[in-house]
């Protein structure tokens, strides 16, 4: 075969293969982009665990009509400009990549009206060349995105969907995640038209509402809280107790900068500090936000930004483990104020 270059539709269907895993991969991206978006509510509609119909509705800031086109398309973004814009990235998207890649496997529509303009489009694009076609329609301000039928035309990846059930426990799992990083706004999840979850903004004190919302008002009763500054590092995090472990690792999350992680470098620095003051094999429950300097931490070594890469790991992983230690050692007293006062 000659060298040619790809249709742009199978390039994107190999482009979605690395970030489009699964129905809760689509929720995770559609969701991330409305919080880039300034969104404050965001309501997904699930049918069939996700196979059929992800529908996401958000009140952010909308596309404009001459955006659209842009915006489903590969390599297009509003968040980066240059390789500095990277460097201290602090929106959740940066590759420009996810819309792209759910329309090349599903049948997308996206539907958007900024505040400021006076009718909402829809656009979707189809075939080989994913060529965008464009409709007036009614819409209050914000974004709807309309992903059915999700791997319709990739049956090699539609053959690893699992039961509906389990594929919306990954969604789920997914809205857990953000929500526990996103106090401020309001979550409502909905499974073949019935509410499931939903995650109310509280109007004061977000974060230990929502963690409360999350895990339970008994880990958060329980749990020893702490919160401690390092060389312009901060960790705050909620640890549970003996009392609380379990044997699998669903109440774990952990966060660098308000992204969700399932970091190597985090957990086992965590995991490290719990065996060495309990001993335990079984999984402990934790909640630990790390802040850091945004020019100290790579997050483009995972297209779907599970994991990081610290210039300091070393200093990272030590300043957790022994925060995380000491906050164990000393119980809720002492964790209460952390080890700098
Ligand atoms: P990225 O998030 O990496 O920029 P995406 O393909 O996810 O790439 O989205 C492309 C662009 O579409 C974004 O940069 C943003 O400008 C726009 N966009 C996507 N979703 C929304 C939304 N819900 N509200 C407003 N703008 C959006
Ligand atoms: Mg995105």
């Amino acid at each position: 075969m000659p060298i040619q270059l790809l249709p742009p539709q199978l390039a994107n269907q190999i482009a979605a293969g690395e970030v489009v895993e699964r129905p809760a991969s689509v929720v995770k991206e559609l969701v991330e982009n409305s919080l880039d978006a300034g969104a404050t509510r965001i309501e997904l509609d699930i049918e069939k665990g996700g196979h059929k119909r992800i529908r996401l509705r958000d009140n952010g800031n909308g596309i404009i009509k001459d955006e659209l086109a842009l915006a489903l398309s590969r390599h297009a973004t509003s968040k980066i400009a240059t390789l500095d814009d990277l460097e201290s990235i602090l929106s959740l998207g940066f590759r420009g990549e996810a819309l792209a890649s759910i329309s090349s496997v599903s049948r997308l529509i996206l539907t958007s009206k900024p505040e400021m303009q006076e009718q909402a489009w829809q656009a979707h694009c189809e075939g080989r060349d994913m060529a965008v076609s464009l409709n007036p329609v009614a819409h209050p301000p914000g974004t709807t995105i309309d992903v059915a039928d999700l791997f319709y035309n990739t049956p090699a990846r539609r053959k690893f969907l699992r039961t509906e059930k389990t594929e919306y426990q990954h969604i789920e799992d997914v809205i857990r995640r953000i929500a526990l990083s996103h106090p401020a706004v309001s979550f409502i999840l909905k499974h073949n038209g019935k509410v499931t979850k939903r995650y109310q903004a509280s109007a004061s004190d977000h974060l230990t509402q929502r963690i409360a919302a999350v895990m339970g008002q008994k880990f958060l009763t329980n749990a020893i809280h702490v919160k401690t500054d390092y060389h312009g590092m901060q960790l705050e995090a909620w640890l549970g107790n003996e009392a609380m472990l379990r044997s699998s690792t669903d109440g774990q999350f952990s966060f660098v900068n308000g992204r969700g992680m399932r970091d190597k470098l985090i957990l086992h620095a965590i995991r490290q500090a719990y065996e060495s003051v309990w001993g335990v094999l079984e999984q402990p429950s934790f909640v630990v936000y790390l802040t850091v300097d945004p020019r100290d931490v790579d997050v483009n070594v995972h297209p779907a930004k599970h994991e990081v890469r610290f210039q300091q790991s070393r200093l990272v992983h030590d300043f957790i483990c022994k925060t995380v230690a000491d906050a164990l050692c000393d119980g809720d007293d002492k964790a209460q104020t952390g080890f700098d006062e």
